[in-house]
């Protein structure tokens, strides 16, 4: 299946491509790329992320753990940055998201990761959890579409973004996959340190909608642009499930594609908290989908 302009960002001229760099690396002299707003200048001090100018990542690889439709055949050329913005106390990546681990790399280095990815024949380009390393990225994204970068982007977020940073990107980001990790700010701030987030995440997943709109996949199953919603059911329906599909369905798309996750694991620090000890039951998981079918989501699963 042909898709006009895809993928899009082939279609950015190169001045209109240098102007959203330098917006965004502009950002960072009073850092708002997220909810935070931590208004650092990252050039000297970092905000909660813990993250400077340099981009740090932990890993580079093709993912056939994702989504079906990014999956393919070859898998999703995943690059996992270090550092995260949302502090979720039960994340099963803090080594990495928490701690840091990982190397500096530059941006022309990683332009060249992004290239190995696509030689190796990955359907796309992962970026996961981005939100902190925006305009490094955009800058990297820029310099491998010189070298022959033709691999859509996936923007693979906790959906802390500001609303401002979406903005900037659009026309850059062929598939965007933000989580709605809650439905309500009071459990956002009390299990993953992020003050508004449902306020937040509900106007940049708007956001997000409008530039790309519902998932086009190809004659293959594959994802070529649209938006992917991913919701982690917790236990003691600390997640607020209902309150996240209804906005799905009331305010995007009855046809959002979401994904509604079952395996929760009391990682990191959930064990100092009695109702995230345990994972969910079935009948937990039953009720949250049985959920989006009454909501009329066709393609919640
Ligand atoms: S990305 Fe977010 S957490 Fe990091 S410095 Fe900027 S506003 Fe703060």
């Amino acid at each position: 299946m042909e898709l006009p302009g895809f993928p899009v960002y082939l279609q950015l001229s190169e001045k209109e491509f240098k102007n959203r760099i330098e917006k965004l690396y502009r950002i960072l002299n009073a850092c708002t790329l997220c909810g935070h707003k931590c208004e650092v200048n990252r050039h000297y001090n970092r905000g909660i992320c813990n993250s400077g100018m340099n981009l740090k990542i932990s890993s580079v690889f093709p993912h056939f753990g994702e989504e079906r439709p990014l999956v393919g055949t070859h898998g999703s050329g995943t690059i996992f940055l270090s550092n995260c913005n949302c502090k979720c106390v039960f994340c099963q990546n803090f080594g990495i998201s928490h701690l840091g681990e990982g190397d500096m790399i530059s941006e022309e280095e990683i332009a060249s990761k992004m290239i190995y990815l696509q030689d190796i024949g990955c359907h796309n380009i992962n970026w996961v959890s981005p939100t902190h390393f925006a305009p490094q990225l955009v800058k990297a994204l820029f310099i491998a579409r010189e070298k022959g970068l033709r691999t859509p982007v996936v923007y693979n977020t906790g959906g802390y973004d500001s609303p401002g940073l979406i903005k900037i990107l659009a026309g850059i980001i062929d598939i965007y996959m933000p989580d709605i990790k809650y439905g309500n700010n009071k459990n956002a701030f009390k299990y993953s340190g992020v003050k508004n987030y449902w306020d937040i995440v509900r106007v940049s997943v708007k956001e997000m909608y409008s530039q790309v709109g519902d998932l086009i996949v190809d004659d293959f199953g594959i994802a070529k642009r649209g938006l992917i919603i991913r919701h982690l059911v917790l236990p003691n329906d600390i997640a607020g499930s209902s309150e996240v599909l209804k906005f799905i369905a009331d305010e995007i798309s009855k046809d959002s594609y979401v994904n509604i996750m079952k395996q929760y694991t009391p990682y990191f620090k959930a064990s100092n908290y009695k109702e995230l000890m345990l994972g969910i039951t079935m009948q937990e998981y039953l009720r949250v989908l049985n959920r989006a079918k009454e909501l009329g989501l066709t393609r919640a699963n």
